[in-house]
């Protein structure tokens, strides 16, 4: 009998992982592979225990004998994508589902090619968002590679989209939930977000903003600008005092003016920081998604899809945390306003393609690296490299997922 428990307690994922034709120790092979900084013809990937051990192409040596391998074949494999700014999807909320809930959002998110995700806010009541942050956190703890009973999207760290909202800029974030920021409340924040605030959404305008920016980019904290009226001088003392990025590029902000630049203005002329933009072609027009793209670079342009519940589910009335939204032909509005996306990662890269002369490798580092690079965690996500997490999607040659593998294992 003891025997038998043993047995189920620690080979139940070897069969699992047989069955799937992996094991703890792997190989993968393709046609290409984009790390995404360059692409390797004919790549050959170790894995174990869920990382990337080495990479090399099979014109510089053999695959390793007496490891199993899975071949690819035409195939191009790319890092996981990775979603910084994610609201829900597959019928799930995140500002509201329970934790038994996420396994389904993260299972959707693999067949769209995103294997990493910051679960985003919106602006709630206090007291709820300090309950959401605790089991963000819980989420993000449970989440580790080993713990997963199956292959699926990790929440790797929590964006505060909100509660630091211009009012004229607030899109559909509820104007009764808008707060100043101060530092104590931001330390509420972070502390029942247990110090997984990886990312918050702030307007640099409004009274207290800039101290918390700063004491938010001490922490560590991707601070980005966003939902803003911002003037170009106050941009650009956020971003002297530690703002590294902007928030979905257009949307939420005080348009560009040629004379009166204001935020936009230093977004898109500022090369040292990163911005983001939502590429469903509904958000942001595709020829401006080109001004976008040629202004940030292939270093600093980063994709999102700010998707909201609905995405992937029928037309029809979802929730976007305490926000009622109608979904209609892929358009999310409350209000008239625009609500999240239906926007899936995929979509977004083959749309990049699509809009602009970027090709596919270009397209998958806005989704990849330079997400990864925006919020600091390029050592692990992002990139396929040795020690990163082995964490990839396997692609066809117009972008279409085929695959996901999530810290070795496939989806
Ligand atoms: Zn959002």
């Amino acid at each position: 009998m003891a025997d038998r428990q043993w047995l189920s307690e620690n080979c139940r994922s070897d069969y699992d992982i047989v069955s799937r034709r992996i094991i703890m120790k792997n190989v993968f092979t393709a046609h290409r592979l984009f790390t995404p900084l360059e692409e390797i013809a004919e790549p050959v990937v170790v894995v174990a225990d869920g990382r990337i051990v080495e990479i090399f192409s099979r014109a510089q040596k053999d695959v390793p004998s007496g490891t199993p391998v899975v071949d690819f074949g035409d195939a191009i494999l790319s890092p996981g994508f990775f979603d910084i700014h994610l609201h829900g999807g597959a019928g799930v909320d995140l500002m509201r589902a329970p934790l038994s809930e996420l396994p389904r959002l993260g299972h959707f998110l693999t067949q769209h090619g995103v294997t990493g995700y910051f679960p985003t806010t919106v602006a709630a009541p206090l007291d709820a968002t300090y309950a959401v942050l605790e089991r963000l956190a819980d989420a993000i703890e449970a989440a580790a590679p080993r713990n997963a009973e199956s292959v699926q999207a990790r929440p790797l760290g929590i964006h505060l989209e909100g509660p630091f909202l211009s009012h004229k800029r607030r899109g559909v974030h509820p104007p009764e939930y808008l707060v100043e920021p101060t530092v104590p409340i931001f330390d509420r924040l972070w502390q029942a977000a247990r110090g997984h605030v990886s990312m918050i959404t702030i307007a640099p305008e409004i009274p207290g903003a800039i101290e918390v920016i700063a004491e938010a980019a001490k922490r560590d904290v991707c601070v980005s600008i966003g939902h803003s009226d911002s003037q170009l001088a106050t941009a650009r003392d956020a971003v002297a005092a530690g703002a590294r990025h902007a928030t979905h590029t257009f949307n939420a902000m005080r348009p560009l003016d040629h004379r009166e630049p204001g935020i936009l203005g230093e977004v898109l002329s500022d090369d040292t920081i990163t911005a983001d933009l939502i590429a469903d072609g509904i958000h942001v027009s595709p020829e401006v998604v080109k001004v976008f793209l040629h202004s940030k670079g292939r270093e600093r342009a980063v994709l999102i899809t700010d998707a909201m519940s609905a995405t992937g589910m029928p037309d029809g009335r979802y929730q976007l945390g305490p926000i009622d939204v109608d979904v209609k032909d892929g358009k999310c509005t409350a209000n008239g306003s625009l609500a999240g996306s239906v926007l899936t990662m995929d979509r977004a890269v083959r749309n990049v393609t699509r809009f602009s002369d970027w090709s596919l490798r270009d397209a998958v580092r806005a989704a990849t690296f330079n997400p990864a690079s925006a919020v600091g965690l390029t050592k692990t996500h992002g990139v396929m490299a040795a020690g990163a997490s082995a964490d990839f999607t396997v692609l066809n040659s117009s972008g279409d997922v085929l695959k996901t593998i999530v810290a070795g294992r496939g989806a």
